[in-house]
């Protein structure tokens, strides 16, 4: 099970999970007090092991991406380390993935030329370029929804096509920006797949 509770609202209650025990006991408690109907199928549950639970708390992160080492040396940060997003939207490893072809490519392309900070900045803006959408668009997810993406979400639950396009943009969030982040643009898309 994974909960995500907004800082001080009513499920966050892990300062209470202090043990593992206490910790199943947090978990069935909002289970019983928001999804009662998960919480009667979770009657018998045990832990798999005591080790079996984990608990944390972060802000989302972009990060200057170089940085020196004590002896001077100069490294380029990957991945989380640089791009740290709320796993809301389930796109950590998609960008760990992303990071280290656009990397590979960037290593490639570079050929003899040395490999200093000047690259490595490069090297991240160029990840940037892409990084940027499922990093703006995972930040968007955090706060309440505004009301045209509560209707897009409405309406894909009847309009497959909707539902359909939600679902793969998770590959590609880019696609994101012209439908689902712009109230104008998703307005044009309904308009749009009415007339279809
Ligand atoms: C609760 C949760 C749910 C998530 N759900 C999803 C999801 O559904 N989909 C998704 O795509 N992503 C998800 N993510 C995010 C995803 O797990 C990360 O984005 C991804 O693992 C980042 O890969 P990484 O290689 O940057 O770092 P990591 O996978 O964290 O790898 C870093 C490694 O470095 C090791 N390490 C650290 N310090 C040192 C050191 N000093 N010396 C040697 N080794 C060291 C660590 O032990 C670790 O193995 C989730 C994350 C969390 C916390």
């Amino acid at each position: 099970m994974v909960f995500e509770a907004i800082p001080g609202g009513p499920m966050d209650r892990w300062a209470d999970a202090t043990d593992p025990a206490k910790h199943l006991e947090v978990s069935l408690s909002i289970l019983r007090d928001f999804v009662p109907w998960e919480y009667e199928r979770c009657a018998n549950i045990s832990l798999t092991d005591d080790g079996g639970v984990l608990t944390g708390r972060f802000p989302p992160t972009v990060r200057k991406p170089v940085v020196t080492l004590p002896g001077g040396g100069k490294v380029l940060g990957l991945a989380d380390v640089v791009v740290l997003n709320d796993p809301i939207t389930g796109q950590g490893s998609n960008n760990a993935s992303k990071c280290a072809a656009s990397y590979l490519k960037s290593i490639v392309e570079h050929g003899d030329r040395p490999y200093d900070e000047e690259f490595m900045r490069a090297a991240f803006e160029t990840f940037w370029d892409e990084a940027q959408f499922p990093t703006i668009w995972t930040n968007a997810l955090l706060g309440p929804p505004p009301d045209h993406v509560l209707q897009l979400l409405g309406a894909a639950g009847e309009e497959p096509r909707i539902a359909h396009r939600f679902a793969n943009d998770f590959d590609d969030p880019q696609d994101f920006f012209e439908w689902f982040m712009d109230p104008d643009k998703a307005a044009t898309y309904l308009a749009d797949l009415a007339k279809s």
